[in-house]
């Protein structure tokens, strides 16, 4: 009578549903029987065990089926009822009890079969009993599947319970199983070793063990990682049959590249389609004349870095810089990203790359997530880079009109041959004579879509490098970068002592600011964190104030203090932050302003005062402030012992000065949404998976991702429905603009 119905079907008309259950159940986003088939337990309870009442014990969970053998209420002196039904089972009695509620002996008092209960043993009154547990008529069609077998506990609430859902699940089963269909080729299904769809979906609500409980929810998960690196990776490989820039890293490594007239040669991308590939092309005005003229070119590029460099590469940054100059002397374009820990040196690398870039005839821009860390970047290059006479241009928010208009003709004649800021590049009037390459530091702290902006400032399609000094576990690594190359830079410049950690308490200040001035007289700097975090730079602006008024009047009286928050005006910003870098100030108190690339070698102790307020990564940014010289640095975190949680935080910081182990704690502590921001989060918005408990799953869809979407097979007709889902998943994270 009945059609089959699709699993796209409301649940409204499910048996068990109706019009007064149905808002219970969209509150917890179910609104299609799919929904509620694939509804997670949270967890499982083994009521397998099923033991007559005789040798039902004190003190344990039991399930009991038994005959209804009596029925009453008994008034309790606190004025309550007490419900209470008699169960036999032939072995023994035990009683089901109920605090107020009536309902139950009326429904109870004409039946005259079984039940079936499940519930803590104690042993009461009346003998053994069970208080309020969880009990089905058993002749009732429901009954024994939910009972004398493993049974899952669903995430309820007030107005749904358990048996609400249980109901309407068992009910959507009944009638929609011969609708749950593998979108992907069972052959393919079995060669993974995993449960079939619809098996998955029997095993998640009426499981035969716990095992194969965990198995259902394996396939859930892995399907749901599946397709969001399907979607990576075929983004990915789309990349990389674009045209892009060949960069002539090979010539200018040799000193023998010179600028050609526009040519365009033919290659073979990996997909096998043909594209033409622009090489870099003589350049009409006055990018090359200075170069020309000084034979730049003829210098071999490494010669040039270990001119502008006053150091040797660590290994990890010249395996950086050498898998850069891989991606730049290939025909389509480079995305990759950079992953190092505070002062692992990824400017180095990035200037590597610039000087490749701009030796080739292209224009460079690097863009920072604040305007304090742009300004830095652009005056730590334009020294890096005055020996090889570049032209490095700003183009800030703060700039005024002139000085904004000269940058911007710089920019558009060609003149400049870097142009670092902030945002302020991916703005419209922006126009870059030749864009070659972008790279973004911080990635974190810009989305998707910024990148892309600045991507599109370029002529064709510029090579794109970003660089988060916020490591970040490898699963997440791969859920919101998936679409790039990836190199962590895993080794700190030699010569760095490790920064020694302490976590004091707020009573033991006093003795935390006295060494902090026995490290001034020796002649280093400190820089004191305000605790105050607040979404208003104002209060953040006025608490770091007060904190600075009192330790220059109490503890650091005889000592020169300076003040930096977010609300000073960049010039007031500047004169602080020029003063601290030239040791004028002793002491520099701080907001998080200073969270970001601030670099101050002789400052060699951090206070945060209330650490507990921070997040973990915040504090390991805050600590990468210090240690950034050649002398022992310190990092004390001043807070109370207030809970788990913060001590977890605290103690993993004392432990460890890696960045990858913290962010991973971090992950565990908060979870990947609240980790990445608001910005990224769209992509860790997992509705089965949890990146750190199956972190190996995401591992497992990643190259399962690229075996797909690579196998001869995959344009056959058996791969369409995985095709299509593909596609939505594209369009779905292109919407959310994390694509
Ligand atoms: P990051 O941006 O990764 O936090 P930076 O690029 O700011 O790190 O580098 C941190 C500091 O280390 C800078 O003062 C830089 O000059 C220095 N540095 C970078 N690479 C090396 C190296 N190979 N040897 C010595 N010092 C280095
Ligand atoms: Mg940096």
């Amino acid at each position: 009578m009945n059609a089959p119905g699709s699993l796209a079907d409301t649940i409204q008309y499910l048996q068990g549903v109706g019009p007064k259950l149905l808002p219970s159940f969209q509150k917890l986003g179910i609104e299609t029987v799919w929904d509620l088939l694939s509804y997670v337990p949270l967890r499982y309870e083994d009521r397998s065990n099923l033991p007559p009442i005789r040798e039902v014990r004190e003190g344990t969970a039991a399930t009991v089926i038994g005959r209804l053998v009596a029925v009453e209420s008994n008034p309790t002196r606190s004025r309550m009822v007490i419900q209470k039904a008699t169960i036999n089972d032939g072995t023994g009695s035990i009683h089901f009890t109920w605090f107020n509620q009536p309902w139950i002996q009326r429904k109870l008092e004409d039946y005259h079969g079984k039940l079936i209960g499940y519930g803590q043993v104690k042993s009461g009154r009346y003998g053994l009993e069970i208080s309020s547990p969880e009990w089905e008529l058993l002749d009732e069609d429901l009954g024994a599947e939910n009972f004398a077998r493993i049974v899952a506990i669903y995430p309820s609430t007030e107005k749904l319970n358990q048996k609400n859902i249980r109901t309407a699940i068992h009910s959507a089963w009944k009638k929609y199983e011969s609708q749950i269909h593998d979108d992907f080729p069972p052959e393919f299904v079995r060669k993974l070793g995993v449960l079939d769809l619809k098996s998955a979906i029997r095993e998640l609500h009426f499981p035969d063990s716990l095992r194969s409980a965990q198995e259902a929810r394996k396939r859930l998960v892995f399907e749901e990682f599946l397709l969001l690196q399907l979607a990576l990776v075929s983004k990915k490989i789309e990349g990389v049959q674009e045209t892009g820039i060949r960069f002539p890293i090979q010539e200018l490594a040799e000193g023998k590249f010179k600028p050609n007239p526009v040519s365009a040669t033919k290659v073979r991308t990996t997909a096998g389609r043909e594209t033409s590939v622009v090489v870099a092309r003589e350049v009409p005005n006055n990018l090359f004349e200075s170069d020309a003229d000084s034979g730049r070119n003829q210098q071999p590029l490494w010669e040039q870095i270990h001119e502008i460099l006053p150091y040797q590469l660590t290994g990890a940054q010249r395996r950086a810089v050498e898998e850069i100059f891989q991606d730049m002397s290939r025909g389509f374009p480079m995305n990759r990203l950079v992953q190092g820990d505070v002062g692992s040196g990824k400017t180095a690398v990035a200037a590597c790359a610039i000087l490749a870039c701009i030796r080739s005839g292209y224009q460079a821009a690097f863009m920072a997530p604040t305007e304090l860390l742009a300004e830095q970047h652009f005056n730590n290059l334009t020294r890096l880079f005055a020996p090889l006479e570049i032209e490095v241009e700003t183009l800030l928010g703060k700039q005024g009109a002139r000085q904004r208009k000269k940058s911007l003709d710089k920019t558009k004649s060609g003149e400049a041959h870097l142009v670092v800021g902030t945002h302020a590049l991916i703005e419209d009037p922006v126009i870059f004579e030749r864009l070659g390459l972008a790279v973004i530091d911080e990635q974190h702290r810009f989305g998707v879509r910024q990148r892309t902006a600045l991507r599109e400032k370029g002529a064709g399609n510029p090579d794109v490098l970003v660089m988060t000094a916020t490591p970040i576990p490898r699963t997440l690594t791969m859920a919101l970068y998936g679409e790039l190359d990836t190199t962590i830079i895993d080794e700190l410049p030699p010569g760095r002592k490790a920064i020694k950690t302490h976590w004091k308490l707020p009573s033991e200040r006093a003795s935390v600011y006295a060494s902090v001035k026995s490290l001034i007289d020796q002649g280093r700097q400190a820089y004191v964190i305000c605790p105050m975090v607040s979404e208003s730079e104002f209060m953040m602006s006025q608490a770091a104030t007060e904190l600075y008024e009192y330790l220059q009047a109490h503890d650091f009286q005889a000592y020169r203090v300076g003040l930096l928050h977010g609300k000073l005006k960049p010039v007031e910003k500047e004169a602080v932050m020029s003063a601290f870098a030239a040791n004028e100030l002793h002491v520099l108190v701080a907001t998080t302003v200073v969270e970001v690339g601030v670099d101050v070698p002789n400052a060699t102790v951090i206070v945060i005062e209330d650490a507990n307020r921070f997040g973990l990564a915040q504090l390991h940014q805050l600590r990468g402030r210090v240690g950034r010289g050649s002398h022992q640095s310190y990092c004390i975190l001043v807070a109370e012992d207030s809970s788990d949680e913060v001590r977890k935080r605290l103690e993993v910081l004392v432990e460890t000065t890696d960045g990858f182990r913290i962010s991973e704690v971090d992950l565990e502590l908060r979870g990947a949404g609240e980790l990445v921001g608001t910005k990224q989060s769209g992509r860790v918005d997992f509705r089965f998976g949890d990146l750190v408990r199956d972190a190996a799953l995401m591992e497992k869809a990643r190259s399962c991702a690229s075996e797909i979407l690579t196998s001869d097979e995959f344009p056959e007709p058996k791969w369409d429905p995985v095709r299509s889902r593909l596609t939505e998943k594209r369009h779905q994270m292109a919407l959310l603009s994390i694509s």
